[in-house]
């Protein structure tokens, strides 16, 4: 029961209405490791540079995050991402990314990485993540994340790469322009109805997606399978300080709690479970920049806002004889 996450492991500066944090620590990769550390084992596999502190090394593995896989670039330099929000925080502005180690960077996951029963595929280059997930034929679960980015420039690539993963979790709005379809039960259908690729020699299975996940920022999230469909609300806050990396904090809710489940079937009882405790470590994640708040929360704390939303999403069956 443990999980390996490939991804981004960044320098953040970020700006809201509400602050400004300048080279806090990011990246898709850490935000993923933190929130699934709630539930499992976690391997976190991805390049830093010379300037990445070891205070930030520590924050991970406080969390007993397995940081054996974070390859030190001698001479490179961190990831970086700057963003700004408007009022609107449900979209953002991008100001500068600057690759750093990410440019040329080859996954090299340790004998403790590969071992995984889960595999997370964090918005990395499409064609990295399919190497990466050949590595790991026998994954009981592996899912996946991008960005417009990939879609505009690698779109194949990431076609290839979705063909090979059981869950695709996006924004709703990439999964749109990922499929031309103009709403998200026609976009997943259209993924479903993408033929599973040929096992390659490597082994690697072909079995496509069955779990398609939309991310809807303030408005919550959605869960399309083939059979069903289930959406969650935001848990609704009065104070959101920074949203960046509550997708990534989602994954790792989702993620975490299938991987923290090995003997019970992929349906719906576990997904939607694991849909609200993605809700709600994404909640937690927003109230303060970065991972500050992650860094400081408690498993009892997820406990109170999991039984919180369970109430706030409950409807009786009310009974009325309608007319017409
Ligand atoms: P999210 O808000 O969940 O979309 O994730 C934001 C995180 O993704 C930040 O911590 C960034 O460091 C990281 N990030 C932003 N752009 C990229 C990119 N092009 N590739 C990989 N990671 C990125």
């Amino acid at each position: 029961m443990s999980i390996t996450v490939v991804g981004s492991i960044a320098y953040d500066t970020v700006k809201t209405p509400f602050g400004e944090r300048e080279r806090m620590l990011g990246g898709a990769a850490v935000h993923f490791a933190l929130a699934a550390s709630f539930f499992a084992d976690v391997c976190v596999v991805g390049p830093v540079g010379d300037d990445f502190g070891e205070e930030q090394i520590a924050v991970m593995r406080s969390r007993g995050v397995n940081v054996d896989g974070i390859e030190r670039v001698a001479g490179g330099k961190t990831f970086f991402w700057q963003g700004e929000y408007g009022w609107d925080l449900n979209s953002r502005e991008t100001i500068d990314t600057q690759l750093g180690v990410f440019e040329g960077f080859e996954p090299k996951l340790t004998d403790t990485a590969l071992a995984s029963d889960v595999l997370f595929l964090a918005n990395i280059q499409p064609d990295l993540q399919r190497q990466v997930r050949a590595q790991f034929p026998d994954a009981r679960f592996v899912a996946l994340d991008s960005m417009n980015l990939w879609i505009d420039i690698a779109r194949d690539s990431l076609v290839a790469a979705i063909a090979e993963v059981d869950c695709v979790i996006l924004n709703d709005a990439e999964l749109r322009q990922l499929t031309g379809k103009p709403n998200l039960v026609s976009a997943a259908r259209e993924i479903f109805s993408w033929d599973p690729p040929t096992p390659p020699p490597s082994g690697s299975p072909g079995r496509g997606p069955s779990v398609i996940v939309a991310k809807q920022g303030e408005y919550g999230a959605a869960l399309v399978t083939r059979e069903s469909f289930f959406a969650l609300p935001a848990y609704p806050l009065e104070t959101v300080i920074d949203p960046t990396g509550a997708g990534d904090t989602f994954a790792g809710g989702l993620v975490g709690y299938i991987a923290a489940h090995p003997g019970e079937p992929l349906g719906d009882e576990l997904l939607r479970r694991a849909m609200a405790h993605a809700t709600v470590l994404a909640s937690y994640n927003v109230e303060e920049f970065g991972t500050e708040r992650i860094e400081r929360l408690e498993g009892r704390e997820i406990g109170a806002r999991i039984n919180d939303l369970h109430e706030m999403t409950q409807f009786s069956g009310a009974p009325l004889a309608l007319r017409g």
